[in-house]
């Protein structure tokens, strides 16, 4: 795709071919893509700079590729710190070894690093928007005191927030209300020069304390701690975290030191309680939602970005160049992009995780129970054969499998 791409002329009076509300994350990648491709593109947020707000802080897995897939990974390497080992550690002990490529950063400078060097084709404008319309051909962004935009195609990447989908009609479903409680904050070592390892995922030790697991990593120039957590938000054990941070996570994960080192936290303790919600009756003339704006994630699932990075690879090359190509841009066309098998697999991938993390962590039917111990009690022992060297790991997996006769 590029600037010759075939496309529909913009109805008269038209500022621009697609205007983007919300330059978070999503917003943010969807304009490199368009503009890229040669499209007029608007985008908009009422923070001139991407204020410092708890979102993701690492980045890794199918993640990468994608990122790599819509060519703005060098953007992401030049800014985030890497590292490709995660010990993972669970009652003072070490269960095994994650080795992939991982990079933290704070979400602020992610978005930042992101809107650097925009293509020339995108125009980024500062500013709150008041109202959304969207009609089959024409869409009217309203900015406070600035006046107005108005574009072929809407694109709303405006994160959890929900008073622009209401001038839209567009409702949202609760999936799950208050599915979890993260907790983000900087720590560094109490009594050495550095920690043990640079990246440690640390997994709950009781079912009654409700921890999925703890990741502490390098991020922001310090070591970064998120913790995962399924708990009601009043319980005393939130408000003690929140002002006593260390004391409380040393008594709740009485062997995290002894695999880490001691500790002190520093600066203050982030929190976010997330809704699980997707957007219900979306599919309107002339407006398309993605990222947050379309559907919520459970943090400790970590698929918030690979559907944001999903919605955008799909929207922004397989349908707007279709789109944009045929005059109008009534439901039908933009339903296309909420069918799409890609997409669903992804969203539904991301209700599935989260649904399992919940149920990992917290669930005491007898069925979870024993998942529970066999994901750990597997993890371990897999540990154990690595730790006997490699040529004895691949001779135990190369045995020939026992063979179970049926029962006659
Ligand atoms: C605590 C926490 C931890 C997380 N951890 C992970 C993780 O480990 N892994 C993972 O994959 N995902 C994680 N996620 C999910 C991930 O961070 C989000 O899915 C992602 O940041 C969503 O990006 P977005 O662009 O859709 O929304 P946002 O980043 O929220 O962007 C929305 C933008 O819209 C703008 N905006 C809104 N309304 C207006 C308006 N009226 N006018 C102008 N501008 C407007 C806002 O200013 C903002 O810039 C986490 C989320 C949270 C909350």
């Amino acid at each position: 795709m590029n600037a010759a791409s075939p496309r529909c002329p913009c109805p008269e009076g038209t500022d621009t071919e697609i205007a983007i509300v919300g330059a978070g994350l999503s917003g943010t990648l969807a304009a490199h893509v368009l503009g890229r491709a040669g499209y007029q593109v608007t985008l908009i947020d009422r923070h001139p700079v991407f204020p410092r707000e708890f979102r993701v802080e690492k980045i890794a897995g199918d993640q990468i590729g994608k990122l790599r897939r819509i060519g703005l990974m060098d953007k992401l390497v030049a800014a985030a710190m890497p590292f490709g080992e995660i010990v993972n550690a669970r009652k003072g002990r070490i269960l095994d070894r994650t080795r992939a490529q991982h990079y933290g950063i704070l979400y602020g400078d992610l978005v930042q690093a992101m809107r650097a060097d925009l293509p020339e084709t995108v125009r980024f404008v500062a500013g709150r928007v008041s109202k959304v319309e969207a009609g089959p051909d024409h869409q009217r962004v309203s900015l406070l005191g600035q006046g107005e935009v108005t574009a072929r195609l809407l694109v709303l990447a405006t994160g959890m927030g929900d008073v622009l989908r209401r001038d839209l009609d567009i409702e949202r479903r609760y999936i799950h209300q208050r599915q979890s409680l993260t907790f983000g904050f900087n720590i560094r070592p109490a009594d050495a020069d550095a920690f043990k390892y640079p990246a440690l995922t640390y997994y709950g030790e009781r079912l009654s304390d409700g921890i999925d697991y703890l990741n502490l990593f390098p991020a922001g120039g310090t070591t970064r701690a998120n913790l995962f957590v399924f708990r009601d938000h009043r319980d005393p054990w939130v408000k003690a975290l929140r002002e006593n941070p260390k004391e409380t996570l040393v008594e709740t994960l009485p062997g995290l030191t002894r695999v880490f080192g001691d500790f002190e936290v520093f600066d203050k303790v982030d929190s976010w309680l997330t809704d699980i919600m997707v957007a219900d009756r979306c599919r309107r003339d002339g407006v398309v939602l993605i990222g947050d704006a379309y559907q919520t994630s459970c943090p400790a699932a970590g698929t918030g970005v690979s559907r944001l990075l999903t919605d955008v690879e799909r929207l922004c090359m397989a349908y707007v160049p279709q789109w944009m190509a045929t005059p109008g841009m009534a439901a039908v066309k933009i339903a296309a992009f909420y069918d799409d098998p890609e997409k669903r697999a992804m969203d539904m991938h991301g209700l599935q995780l989260a649904d399992f993390r919940r149920n990992l962590t917290i669930d005491t039917g007898l069925r979870w129970q024993a998942r529970r111990q066999f994901h750990f009690g597997r993890r371990r022992i897999m540990n154990g054969i690595n730790s006997l060297g490699p040529s004895f790991a691949t001779k135990l997996r190369s045995l020939p499998k026992p063979r179970i006769k049926p029962a006659a």
